[in-house]
Parts: C-alpha cells; structure tokens; sequence
C-alpha cells in the first residue's frame, strides 16, 4: 500500500474527498463528505514539513477552534493528525471569500453592507467574550455559508493573553492594509482595540471596494495608516462616514469598542435592536436527539454515549455528533445515512459522476476526486466502532448509476432497518421542530470578558442578503476607479504573488525598516509581507495576504463545485446559467474560443492541463513553487445563447489573478 494512503487512511475511513476548494499559506482545502451523517465539509490538509516554523500557528488555530462555537465562526468538527500530515475538518462554506463577493458587486449597498457587519460585529463579540483577539480580520477570512451567512476563519494568528484580553500584546501580526497603528509602529497594543481598527478597514472595503489605506510599497503605506487619513468617497451616507471614524481612530482608547458596535445607531438602522452576539450553539451542549441516535447505531447507553461526546476529542465522536446537530439545526432529520434512503437529498449532488469501488490517489492534481476505495477502506472496518460492516458488498459509494444513496449497511443490528426502527425516527423527528428551537434558544455560559448587552434579535438577517446573480462581470468591465495603479504581470519568475519562505520574508521586514521607501521590483513586490517579529506569544508570525486595491476583480465560483471528475468525462461543454463569475462572449463556437485560450497561454507563461472545456492553470515562481492557480472552463450560456467563460481562482493573489485573466481573455480577442 502506498504511504500516502497509510497518512490519508484515517480520512478516507470517514470522509470521501473532492476536490480542492482553496488554498492558503500552507494549507490545500478540499470539499468532502462526511460518510456517516452525509454531510458536507471542508477539510484543511497541512503537510507538517512544509509547515516548519508555523506549525505552532497550526496548533493555536486548533485550540482556538476548538474553543469557539458561534452561528458567525467557522465550526471545526474533527482533527486528524498522522506522522505527516494535519488534518482540520471544517464547517463547509460553499459561499466563497468575502472578499471575492465584494469584488464581484464592486461594492455593497450600506444595507447589504449592515446585514454582514452585525455579523461580523456578532462573530468578534464573541470571539472577545471569550478571551481571544483575532488579529488577522479581513474579508478573506470571512466565508459565506450557503445561507449566506458570514463565518470567520483563520485563527492562526490569534491571540489570548493570559490575564485576559485587557493585558498588552506585543507581536505584530496580520496583514499590514488592516493592521491598526500601534501595530504598525511597534507598539504593545490591546487585541481588542487592533480588531475593531480592522473591523474598521473592513467596513470601508465592504462600503466602497477597496481599501482606506493601500500601496505597493509597504512604507508608503505604513505612512498612511499612521497618518490615518484616509478619503471618504462621495457615496457614503453621513453615518457611514461617523461610524468609520469612530472605528479607525488612531488613538485605540478613543477607538469604539465592540460592546459600543452592539447599539451602534448605524448598526441599529432599520433593525432596532442591538446585535445578538451571544452562541446559539454554546460549548458543552449535549442534544438528546443526536446522543439517542448516536447511542442506538453504536449500540451503547445514552449515558455511555453522553459521557463519550463530552469528551470533546474532535475525532470522530466529535464530528458526528457536531455534524447530526448542524443537520437538526437546519431542520433534517437527525439520521445517520445507514439506509439507502437515509441521506438522499445531501449525497445525492456531491455523487454525481463517482465510480462505484473507484479506488482514485491522492494526488498534486488539484482536480483529483479522491475517494477510499472499497478495498482500501475495509482495511480499516474492523476497528471502526462506526462502520460496523459485515462484509465489503455491503457498502456503496453511491453514483447515480449505480446507487444513489449513501454508504449503507445491511446487517440487521447495524442498520436496524426494520420497519419498527424506522418508526421510532420518524417518531423522533416529528418532535423535532418545536426541539430545535428550544435547543437554539437555549442560553450559553460563556466566560464574559467585559458586560455586553443581552441579546436580542438575530444577527443574521437573509434581507437583501442574496448574492446578485445577474451581475455580469466582462474583463473590461472590471475597470479601476479609484485610478490605484495597475501591476504589471509577470507570470513566470515574476513571483508576486508567492509566499516566500519565513526568513526571507523577516529579512525583508527588517531591510524594509531599515530602508525609508523601497520601490519593489515585481520580483520582489510580495503581497504577503511577514510581519513577524517575536513578542507575546515568542512564535513567530507568518503575515496573511496582503491584497492591494479591493478593485472589481475576477472572482472565484461561489455555488457548490460540481464534481470534476463529472466534468472530466464529459464530451460537449457545459451548459450553465450566467453567473457573476462568468465572462461572456460573442461568440457561439465552444471550440474556437477554446482554441483560441490555449494559443495564448503559452504566450502568458501559463502552464495548463485541459480536461474537456476545463482548463487548468498554473503560474510559477522562481523557485519552482505555483504563485497562481485557477481554472478557466468554456461554457454554453442559455440565455443569451453565447459562449461563456467561467473563472475560479484557486490559489494566488486576487488582485494579479485579475490582471493575469483579464489579459489573457482580452487578448484570446472573444
Ligand atoms: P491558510 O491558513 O493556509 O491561509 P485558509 O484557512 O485561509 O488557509 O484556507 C484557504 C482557502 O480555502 C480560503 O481562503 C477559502 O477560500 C478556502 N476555505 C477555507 N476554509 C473553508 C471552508 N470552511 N469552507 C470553504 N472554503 C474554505
């Protein structure tokens, strides 16, 4: 067996996987399938020596994950760790970055605007209340949930000081366009105060779409952030300006805090009422729903099964019962997928395409649809006390071919798929609805760092919430309007986008210090600057993307990736509706503008592999690490009935990915 498959076996015994959804720093996000409930999540895959210094930086992201549970925060379901390999199963955000939403609408209304901001203000009320500073807030680490609902994610800069969040900081982290200016200058600074600057810049991008303080040059910019002037455009309202004010103070007492963001009367505009902050889903709950339906699959006591939840592992237990929540929470039935019917609706999509007993690596291809293959997972059956199969025929990775429905067990304990067990689910969940919202109301006993206001209405409100469809982006339409300058690209050696190694990045942060204003070479104009220096925590820091002008840009897919390997063998081009992530054409000929993509790729530097209409691209640095990937996939639009090109950036800089696309779309002359 190869190795990789001994590192990956604990995933593979749980979760299918898919395909790649994001990628950081140093992490590859996939989509994936959480066997037993039927689930999807998103499961972060760190290679430990790739991580090197930043392992600790993993670690804290864990134990703050595990630490926090909030309708606004990203909920961490499993940790698998191997000798080689990190594993952080995610809550499933199918929405995209924050930040893609904003460039794909240019920017959002102050109602749409609001909507997200009580939640972001609800998340860190939160995440404070709970002793941490965030330190690293900006609209790539926001996520949108398919009910489009923002999660916060990326707690590996976080920080929780241990007298509390009142005591000093010191390490200067984050990414410098957000970074408030205590930070800036060296200071020891209040996690609080820094967040609510962030959450301060935040606003400014979600309001005009780009940022209030923004250079190449990393002094220069420093520069403005100290000043702290910025320029109000001519669209904000009288209370948006006073807001953005009252939160990019320089002086971080004079700052507003999150408890004053609660009541703020723009945050109470058109709500009139404080934002909810507290969890509607606090630590430690235990659901009797999910325990009994844990206990009867497991065949143990509801007091056994209790007292293994409580653990709080994030192994397996763990998630199934997170994951069984989260489906009551949003009203399915509390069930695990034990019977062909079981799961039907939230398998079905994500098994469209598989092969049954398809036994796929897991491999660089971005693209690679990775399933356990039935051999490989029976390997593994005997000492899963949730996979209780008899025999390897009993099981199914479902495609829609072959059997639509979830992995299922026919042995008569297993399952209990007698009509007398189905009518005690069934039973069970018709006493639900009134359950559930008894459950979400119930009161959490989170450790309050400073008094706040009692909840009162929900945060998140799906008003004008929905994301735009008919917003059509064309490469010429994402014209710069704030006249910030544009880069030129250089795809091959050009490296701008590039995560360079932590002491190279240091170095530079010193020579940076050192040196008044240094114009950047576009080898050496990193986006992610290190702001790392030894501090509070003696770790050291790796510096988030540092993204320029928030500019329209070309933006990632935001609705559910259809399998790929579906699209892999599919002869004719896709036939799909206009989404905001597609560029449209004139033309009607798939093939020709095909065609066409592939003759100027070569010329761009960008290497590709094409499956079908997809093709996936790649741009490297000058030490052989990809600085840029994405995927260009030529489609039929149904109405118009033109050809349409769909984007997605997988991995790189937002703002070269935008000029990089938009030169090769314009010069394939479509
Ligand atoms: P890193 O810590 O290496 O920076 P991130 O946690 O920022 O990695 O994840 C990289 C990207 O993967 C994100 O920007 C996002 O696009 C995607 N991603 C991360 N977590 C999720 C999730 N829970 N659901 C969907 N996509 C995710």
């Amino acid at each position: 067996m190869p190795v990789e498959r001994t590192e990956h076996h604990e995933l593979f015994k749980y979760y299918e996987v898919y395909e790649t959804i994001g990628s950081g720093g140093f992490a590859k996000v996939k989509l994936g399938r959480h066997i037993l409930t039927g689930e999807n999540v998103a499961i972060k895959i760190m290679n430990k020596k790739d991580l090197g210094d930043d392992l600790p930086r993993v670690k804290v992201e864990i134990e703050a994950m595990k630490n926090l549970s909030h309708q606004h925060v990203c909920r961490l379901y499993q940790v698998i760790e191997t000798s080689t390999q990190i594993f952080m199963v995610l809550e499933y955000c199918p929405g995209g970055e924050l930040f893609d939403y904003i460039i794909a609408k240019d920017r959002l209304s102050e109602e749409e605007t609001r909507v997200f901001f009580r939640q972001i203000v609800s998340a860190m009320a939160y995440v404070h209340s709970q002793g941490y500073a965030h330190r690293d807030l900006k609209p790539e680490n926001l996520l949108i949930d398919e009910d489009h609902n923002l999660k916060l994610i990326d707690f590996g800069l976080c920080a929780k000081p241990k007298g509390g969040l009142g005591f000093e900081l010191k390490t200067c982290c984050g990414s410098p366009a957000y970074a408030a200016p205590e930070l800036i200058q060296g200071k020891a600074y209040i996690g609080s105060e820094a967040d609510v600057w962030s959450m301060g810049v935040l606003l400014f991008a979600l309001l005009c779409g780009y940022l209030p303080f923004d250079d190449d040059n990393c002094m220069v910019l420093y520069r403005k952030i100290t000043r702290g002037t910025y320029e109000n455009p001519r669209w904000l309202s009288p209370g948006s300006v006073l807001l953005l004010n009252q939160m990019m103070q320089m002086d971080p007492k004079r700052r507003l805090s999150v408890r004053h963001l609660l009541d703020h009367p723009w945050v109470m505009k058109d709500y009139n009422s404080p934002v909810e902050w507290h969890s509607r889903q606090p630590l430690g709950h235990i659901d009797e729903d999910c325990i009994t339906e844990m206990a009867v699959n497991m065949k143990r006591s509801r007091a056994s099964t209790t007292a293994l939840v409580k653990e709080w592992r994030y192994d397996q237990t763990t998630a199934t019962y997170l994951l069984l929540l989260s489906k009551k929470q949003r009203g399915k039935p509390v069930r695990l997928c034990l019977e062909p019917t079981a799961c039907e609706d939230s398998c079905s999509p994500l098994h469209q395409g598989l092969q049954t007993r398809e036994a796929l690596h897991f491999s660089e291809d971005e693209d690679a649809v990775i399933v356990g293959s039935l051999e490989f997972c029976s390997d593994y059956i005997d000492d899963c006390p949730w996979v209780s199969v008899a025999n390897n025929k009993d099981m199914r990775l479902a495609s829609p071919s072959v059997e639509k429905k979830c992995v299922y067990s026919s042995t008569p304990e297993r399952g209990r798929t007698t009509a007398q067990h189905r009518q005690e689910r069934r039973d069970r969940d018709q006493g639900q609805t009134s359950e559930n919202k008894e459950n979400i109301a119930v009161q959490e006993k989170d450790v309050e760092i400073f008094a706040l206001p009692p909840p009162r209405t929900p945060a998140s409100s799906k008003k004008n919430a929905r994301p735009n469809k008919n917003v059509l982006t064309t490469p010429n339409q994402n014209a710069n309007v704030n006249g910030t300058k544009t880069n030129a690209v250089t795809p091959k050696g050009g490296g701008s986008a590039s995560k360079e190694p932590n002491k190279k990045r240091a170095a530079e942060f010193k020579e940076l210090a050192n040196v008044e204003i240094l114009a950047f070479s576009p080898e050496r104009r990193s986006r992610s600057l290190d702001m790392a220096v030894t501090g509070d925590s003696g770790k050291k820091k790796r510096g988030g993307k540092v993204f320029g002008s928030l500019e329209r840009g070309l933006d990632k897919m935001i609705t559910m990736l259809t399998p790929s390997k579906k699209r892999a063998l599919r002869v004719g081009p896709r036939k799909i509706k206009v989404q905001y992530n597609v560029t449209l054409t004139s033309q009607t000929n798939p093939d020709q503008v095909l065609n066409q993509i592939l003759s100027i790729l070569p010329e761009k530097n960008v290497d590709f592999t094409q499956k079908g209409y997809t093709l996936k691209c790649r741009t490297w640095g000058d030490f052989g690490k990809v600085t840029m990937a994405f995927e260009l996939e030529v489609c039929l639009l149904q109405r118009p009935e033109v050809v349409g090109i769909r984007r997605q950036r997988l991995k790189g800089d937002a703002w070269v990915y935008k000029h990089l696309v938009e030169d090769i779309l314009s010069t394939s002359s479509i």
